[in-house]
C-alpha cells in the first residue's frame, strides 16, 4: 500500500482541500471546542494515526471517554464511541470488553476523570489486567470545570482552588499504573507526536491493561496561572525538560513543578488477562468435575 507523505499513514489518500484524517473524524462536529494552543488536538491526531498504523479493524474499535476537555475526543472520532459520566469510562469500557472480548476498547480521557473521580476504577482494572487501552491526557489540572487542583497537580503549582500553590503530593501515574498491575506503561508529552503514536500501536497490539500518560498543555488555565506562557512556549519547555529514559523504574519518574519530565516506555511485560485466567480456571474446574464423574462411574 502507498505511504502517504503528508500524514505518514499507510493507505490514506488525500484529495485537495481534505485533510488525510478527515474521514476518521466526524467533521460535521468541527470546529472543536478546544482552546488555541491546547495539546488535545495534537494528541487526538496521534491517536488516529496510531489506529491506522496498527491496522486494527476499525469496526472493532470502541473509544470510551468520561467528562472533561479530553473526553470530547470520543465525540470527534468517526468510530464507535461513548462519552460517559464523570469518572466512569473504565467501568463502562469493562462492560463492553466483557460482553464482547473481540472489541479493542480504548479509554481516552483526562487526569481529573481517570485518576481523581475514576481513580478507584483505574487501579482495579489494572489489578484485574482487563484488556483495555487507557490513554490519560494529563494537563495537571481540571480543565473543563475551571482549573481546580487535581491529584496530578505538582506541589507548588497554582490552581483556582490552590492560589498559594498546591501542597498535596501528586500521583506518579506510571508508578500507580505499574504497581496496580498494568502490563504496558509509557509516558510522553504532546511534543513527542511520533513516540505517542508508536506507543499507542504497541499498546493496541498488546493483551492486557495498557496505560499511556501524555503530558499536555492547558494554556487557558494551568499554563496561564503558572506563568508558563502559551501552547508554543509549553512545547519548547517540553522539548527542553523532557528526558527519554526507556526502561526507567516508574518509582523514579515523579514530576516536580519546573523539573525534568522523564518520558519513555517503562513497562512492557506479559501477565494473563482477566479473560485468560477465567478461561484457565473454568477449564480446570470442568476437568476436575469430569474426572470426578468418571471416578464415580
Ligand atoms: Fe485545553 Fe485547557 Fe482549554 Fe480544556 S481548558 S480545551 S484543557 S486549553
Amino acid at each position: 500500500m502507498p505511504q502517504d507523505e503528508t500524514s505518514g499513514v499507510t493507505g490514506v489518500s488525500e484529495s485537495p482541500g481534505q485533510h488525510p484524517l478527515d474521514e476518521y473524524l466526524r467533521v460535521e462536529r468541527l470546529p472543536h471546542i478546544w482552546c488555541p494552543g491546547c495539546g488535545l488536538g495534537i494528541v487526538t491526531g496521534s491517536f488516529l494515526r496510531a489506529l491506522l498504523k496498527s491496522r486494527i479493524d476499525l469496526k472493532k474499535v470502541v473509544v470510551v471517554s468520561g467528562i472533561g476537555c479530553s473526553g470530547r475526543a470520543a465525540g470527534y472520532v468517526n468510530l464507535d464511541s461513548f462519552h460517559t459520566t464523570h469518572g466512569r469510562p473504565i467501568p463502562f469500557a469493562t462492560g463492553l470488553h466483557l460482553a464482547n472480548p473481540e472489541l479493542k476498547v480504548v479509554v481516552y480521557s483526562g487526569d481529573g476523570d481517570l485518576i481523581a473521580i475514576g481513580g478507584n476504577h483505574f487501579i482495579h482494572a489494572a489489578r484485574r489486567n482487563i484488556d483495555l487501552k487507557v490513554v490519560c491526557v494529563n494537563n495537571f489540572i481540571y480543565g473543563m470545570t475551571g482549573g481546580q487542583v487535581a491529584p496530578t497537580t505538582p506541589v507548588g503549582a497554582t490552581a483556582t482552588t490552590t492560589p498559594y500553590g498546591c501542597f498535596e503530593r501528586p500521583f506518579n501515574l506510571p508508578f500507580l499504573a505499574e504497581s496496580s498491575g498494568a502490563v504496558y506503561v509509557a509516558r510522553w508529552t504532546a511534543f513527542h507526536v511520533r513516540h505517542i503514536a508508536r506507543s499507542m500501536v504497541e499498546a493496541f497490539n498488546k493483551k492486557g491493561f495498557s496505560f499511556i500518560e501524555i503530558i499536555s498543555p492547558c494554556p487557558t488555565l494551568y499554563q496561564r496561572r503558572n506563568k508558563l506562557g502559551d501552547g508554543l512556549d509549553t512545547m519548547k519547555i517540553y522539548k527542553q525538560k523532557s528526558v527519554i529514559k526507556n526502561g526507567a523504574s516508574t518509582r523514579d519518574v515523579d514530576i516536580a513543578f519546573g523539573g525534568e519530565i522523564i518520558v519513555g516506555k517503562f513497562v512492557d511485560i506479559e501477565r494473563p488477562t482477566l479473560h485468560q485466567t477465567m478461561d484457565q480456571q473454568f477449564r480446570q474446574v470442568l476437568k476436575d468435575r469430569y474426572a470426578g464423574a468418571g471416578g464415580r462411574g
